[in-house]
């Protein structure tokens, strides 16, 4: 997974890979129990060609008039803000270093905007995590209750967890695409402060074992 924001991967819910390291490329916030989420929109796609994409607008369309990543999950926001539609699920990753990935859980897109940097618009978006959710009724009416469990691993634990499993995958070895993974799922009661129930997986048996809980 290469994209930071994939609107409805698969017709599923989305997925956004976010980042609080001190050379991200985008001002991500998230809450210290991990419930709430502000994500910044993204810069234009055509970066290529562009001098110097901090300088232009995050764009809502593209130059085809289809709207872009930030167009559409603004849509869904504001149409879940309007009262028109439940709202969107999207699971959140956070890059820990290159190529480790922390799965922060399900959230929902409840709300966003646009607001200046200070030189240019960037996109705002609110997620809030989704908590007590089963897989099977990820698309339905999910309750909101909000708990003070925290679904983000504390780094202490994260650093922990890595030197036990060796840098590795627990399942193959791989040592890239690495995933923190809730051994007894989050959704599912499962702590995200005790080593024991956090290990380290490639992107490939992570998705393996979440198809598997689903
Ligand atoms: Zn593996």
């Amino acid at each position: 997974m290469q994209r930071g924001m994939n609107f409805r991967l698969k017709n599923r819910h989305s997925v956004i890979l976010m980042s609080r390291q001190p050379n991200a490329p985008y001002q991500d916030q998230i809450s210290d129990d991990g419930s709430v989420l502000i994500y910044e929109g993204h810069d234009t796609p055509n970066a290529a060609n562009v001098r110097n994409p901090k300088a232009l607008d995050q764009p809502e369309y593209l130059p085809s008039g289809n709207l872009t990543e930030n167009g559409k999950f603004h849509r869904a926001a504001q149409q879940h803000k309007m009262g028109s539609k439940h709202p969107d699920i999207v699971q959140v990753y956070e890059k820990i270093k290159k190529g480790i990935w922390s799965d922060n859980g399900y959230f929902h897109l409840i709300d966003s905007w646009q607001e200046s940097d200070g030189v240019r618009k960037v996109f705002k978006f609110k997620l809030v995590a989704v908590s007590n959710v089963s897989s099977d009724d990820l698309f339905e009416d999910a309750q909101e209750t909000e708990s003070k469990r925290s679904r983000i691993i504390p780094s202490d634990i994260k650093f922990e967890v890595f030197k036990r499993d060796r840098g590795r995958c627990v399942e193959c070895g791989a040592t890239d695409e690495l995933h923190f993974d809730h051994i007894i799922p989050y959704s599912k009661g499962g702590t995200s402060l005790k080593v024991e129930n956090v290990q380290l997986l490639c992107a490939r048996h992570n998705l393996s074992k979440s198809d598997k809980i689903q």
